[in-house]
């Protein structure tokens, strides 16, 4: 099953996933491609593959990303490649912004997409200061736009108000361990589960 993570940022998204990725199996991360520089503390092919504009732009001419955007001025991009091998083995997730989400809702019907929000503005506020990787106008910016992309956010599957954190990890894992327990997923075990029934071991 494909999950997509969305919400403005700032919101939490990261810090819920990888809390999520630490408490659940079977359920993987999409690695995206980006023009952002790298952070100290990221590793390239962990948090994101750190690609030149140029290169970005020929993976775009090949059309090898499901979707892609710009963000904050950097592009980002999540590759079909990464997708397809990722969602053979298991369930993934996408942490993407909130265009991505509208475009993957497009051409991906079967994903379920779940929107942070922030309590309140004045909370994402504090916690984009308190990230400190944005100046003053680059904050008054994010917020703009976090006004306008809560406005989808009834759009989407599933909100999650990220006020307590330990609240919001666990929100987001009952929404996976619900999706993994549709009777149109679980099919196949309830059809052998009946063929046990039929076995002259019984
Ligand atoms: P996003 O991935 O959506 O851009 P992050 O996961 O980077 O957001 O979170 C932004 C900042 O807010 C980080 O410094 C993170 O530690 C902090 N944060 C996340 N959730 C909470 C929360 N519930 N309460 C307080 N701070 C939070
Ligand atoms: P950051 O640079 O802080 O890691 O991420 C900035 C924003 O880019 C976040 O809102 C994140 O969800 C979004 N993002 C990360 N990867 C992708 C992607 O592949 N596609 C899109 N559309 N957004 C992404």
């Amino acid at each position: 099953m494909l999950f997509v993570l969305t919400g403005p940022s700032g919101c939490g998204k990261s810090t819920i996933l990888n809390h999520l990725l630490k408490d659940l199996r079977n359920i993987q991360f999409s690695v995206s491609h980006t023009t952002r520089p790298r952070r100290p503390s990221e590793v390239d092919g962990r948090e994101y593959h750190f690609v030149s504009k140029a290169e970005f732009k020929r993976m775009v001419a090949r059309n090898m990303f499901l979707e892609w955007a710009e963000v904050h001025g950097n592009l980002y991009g999540t590759s079909k490649k990464e997708v397809a091998a990722k969602t053979r083995d298991g369930d993934l997730i996408l942490d993407v912004d909130v265009q991505g989400a509208r475009s993957i809702r497009k051409c991906r019907k079967d994903a379920i997409f779940v929107f942070v929000l922030p309590p309140r503005a004045a909370d994402l506020r504090k916690r984009l200061i308190d990230r400190g990787e944005d100046d003053p106008a680059a904050i008054r910016r994010r917020l703009d736009n976090a006004k306008r992309e809560i406005r989808e956010a009834p759009s989407f599957d599933y909100a999650i108000i990220n006020d307590r954190l330990n609240r919001a990890i666990l929100e987001f894992e009952a929404i996976v361990l619900a999706a993994r327990c549709r009777t149109d997923v679980q099919d196949q075990t309830i059809r052998s589960i009946l063929r046990s029934f039929s076995s002259p071991k019984r």
